[in-house]
Order: C-alpha cells, then sequence, then structure tokens
C-alpha cells in the first residue's frame, strides 16, 4: 500500500476473481463463463458499430433499454443498463446504503456483497444459512436492513422461490431487496414481474452467464422508476458512458434472439443435471443447483487436492477457502463434451489415491 493510500483502504482486502490464466490451454470450468460463443449476429453488431467509436455512446442506452423492455415485460424507465452486474450493485449500495440503512446478505453468497459494504464503510450482517446451505425465508422478514440475495445462490445454486422472495419484499416495505439474479435462466424463477408491484424491489440481471457476452460486460438493474432514478445519480456521477458503444449494439441484438440464449441456457442445466447425477455415482454430495454450476464436495479427497490435481491435468474449478465451505468445489458446467473430460479426469484422480492408500 502506498503512503498516499486513503483511510477506506486500510486493511481492506478486495475481491478475487477467478482465474484467467496464460500458461497453458485449460478446460475452464472456473467462473461461470459460457461455453458457447456469441452469435454471428451478435458479433456482426459489435464490428458494425465500432466504426462509429469516435463519438460517445448513448449515456441512457435508449435503443438497448428498448429491446431489453420487450424481453423483460417492464417498461423503458425501470431498466439501467450497466458495465456487468457488479457495477449495479455497487450502484444500489451507493444509493441504498449507509450507517442509517445497514445491509445484510447470507453468509454464503457471492464474496463481493461484503466487500461493497466493507469499501462503502456499510454496516453489514451476515445472516448464517442452515447446514444444507439453504436460505431461510423467515430470517429476512421485517429484517429493517437493505437485503441483498442471490437467486439462485452462488456458490451454492439453490433457490428462494417467487412467493419466498415476495414474502421478504412485502415485510420490508421500509428498505430496498435486491434479488441478484445472475444465474435464473438455468432454472430459477425471476421475480421481475414482482418489480410493478412493489417499489422497494431491485432485480439485478447479468449477460455475462446466460448470453455468452461476459467479456463484453452488460448488466441490467430493473426496478420501480424511483429506484432507477435514484441509481442513475450514482450513475452520472461515477460514469455517464458507463455502456459502451459495442456492448450496447451486441446486447441490443442478443435481446432480438434471445430464445437462442434461452436454448443454451437449457442445454447447459440439462449436462448440468447429467454431470450431478455421474458426480453422485462417483460418491459426491452435491446441492441441488439450479444454476450454471455445481457444488460438489467427497469424503475421499480434499477440495484443495481435487481443485489442484484437475489443474495439474488442465481442468480449471473454483475452489474457496472460507472454512465452512472450504471441502468444496464449484464446477462450471461446460459443454457434454468438456464434462466428460472433466469426470474421466476426477474419476482417474479418486482411483489414483485409491491405489497409492
Ligand atoms: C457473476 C456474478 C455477478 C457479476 O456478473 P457480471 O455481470 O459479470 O459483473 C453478480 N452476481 C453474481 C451472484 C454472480 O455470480
Amino acid at each position: 500500500m502506498s503512503i498516499y493510500s486513503s483511510e477506506r483502504l486500510q486493511d481492506f482486502k478486495s475481491y478475487v476473481p477467478g482465474e484467467q490464466p496464460r500458461d497453458r490451454h485449460y478446460i475452464k470450468l472456473n467462473t461461470n463463463e459460457s461455453p458457447f460463443p456469441p452469435s454471428p449476429a451478435v458479433i456482426a453488431a459489435a464490428e458494425q458499430e465500432a466504426a462509429n467509436c469516435n463519438l460517445y455512446p448513448d449515456p441512457t442506452s435508449y435503443e438497448l433499454r428498448r429491446a431489453a423492455a420487450e424481453v423483460f415485460g417492464v417498461p423503458t424507465e425501470c431498466i439501467l443498463p450497466v458495465n456487468g452486474s457488479d457495477e449495479i450493485l455497487n450502484f444500489a449500495f451507493m444509493a441504498f446504503c449507509d450507517m442509517r440503512h445497514p445491509v445484510a446478505f447470507p453468509d454464503i453468497t457471492y464474496g463481493v456483497y461484503p466487500i461493497l459494504a466493507k469499501l462503502h464503510g456499510i454496516p453489514f450482517r451476515e445472516v448464517p444459512v442452515r447446514e444444507d446451505f439453504s436460505v431461510n425465508y423467515q430470517d429476512y422478514l421485517g429484517l429493517s436492513h437493505t437485503i441483498v440475495l442471490a437467486n439462485p445462490n452462488a456458490p451454492t445454486g439453490l433457490v428462494l422461490s417467487a412467493e419466498e422472495i415476495e414474502a421478504i419484499v412485502s415485510s420490508n416495505k421500509n428498505n430496498v431487496v435486491i434479488v441478484d439474479e445472475a444465474y435464473v435462466s438455468f432454472g430459477g424463477r425471476s421475480v421481475i414481474p414482482l418489480t410493478e408491484k412493489y417499489d422497494n424491489l431491485l432485480v439485478t440481471r447479468t449477460f455475462s452467464k446466460s448470453h455468452s457476452m461476459a467479456g463484453a460486460r452488460l448488466g441490467f438493474g430493473i426496478g420501480s422508476q424511483k429506484l432507477i432514478e435514484d441509481m442513475n445519480l450514482v450513475k452520472y456521477a461515477t460514469n455517464a458512458y458507463n455502456v459502451n458503444r459495442m456492448t450496447a449494439a451486441m446486447g441490443t441484438a442478443a435481446l432480438r434472439e434471445n430464445e437462442s440464449a434461452v436454448r443454451n441456457c437449457s442445454v447447459i442445466a440439462e449436462v448440468r443435471d447429467r454431470t450431478a447425477h455421474r458426480l453422485r455415482e462417483l460418491g459426491f454430495w452435491l446441492t441441488d443447483s439450479k444454476a450454471n454450476f455445481l457444488f460438489a464436495r467427497t469424503d475421499q479427497i480434499d477440495g484443495i487436492a481435487l481443485y489442484e490435481a484437475l489443474r495439474a491435468r488442465g481442468i480449471l474449478v473454483r475452489h474457496f477457502s472460507k472454512p465452512a465451505i472450504s471441502g468444496f468445489n464449484r464446477i462450471t458446467v461446460g459443454t457434454a463434451e468438456q464434462m466428460e473430460k472433466f469426470l474421466a479426469a476426477t474419476a482417474a484422480i479418486l482411483n489414483q489415491r485409491e491405489v497409492t492408500k
């Protein structure tokens, strides 16, 4: 740390993203990207728009919002496009949390939430999940905190029902409830329709996982016009042109052929369920993930040892050192062929240990 660093960086530990290594070719099952490339129409949209890059993009991303309004079924004023959904989370923490509005989220969830709270000096409460990692919605009724819930949750893939989310939202009328739907396209049920009924509900979406656009950085906040206006104050103060021209064009094109993303997501969901079945046959315990990843452990090998053995075989998965989940690995669901290679490598690693015992 430099001698110039501000108070807020004292002892600040930032988010550590999954590895993007360049030393060799890996089967990448560590950052929940889509294994499918963007469609030709989406790529062409970016190429075309590149020619206009001497001009700033439309700060309101109007065309993109129009296309998104069709797909999400809400008015354009209720949508805020952002530079990846991590940006909308930051906007929401800045707009809706402070000493008077502390924030609450599960103790096992997306690691960015506590980090944003610390960065902004917001008091936060980590609500314990149950022993099976499920979130008990009753813990969030009438909580008088800003609430953040990933649904499906990360890294467990477990879902709350739309009814449970609605109970949380309706019992917290004086605070904002943020539902992070990064993984909803793989098997959860979206609560976007509830944003028309509840002024305090903010839904966040990303095109990183469902729409093959992790590298383009595109996300959305969806909520009442008032919530969107509040977050626009933060957006215009920090980065008025947060969505670049190529990304906006790609997003618009992707939304116009949204069914193809929906199909890709259902292929991934099928491969996920088949892979889960095979892992259980190999003696793993898994959560009932509805996301594009599996969360698995086995008594046969430590989480970190399996991670390292897979890495040595050219397969990257994600291991978290947090004690409650250090026995697990989070395995992104890739193509059927990638998952065959992952399963074969895993079986070989377990076998080898059996022999050397
Ligand atoms: C991946 C992820 C995000 C961030 O997605 P980007 O749009 O790529 O910034 C947000 N929330 C959760 C739970 C995620 O897993």
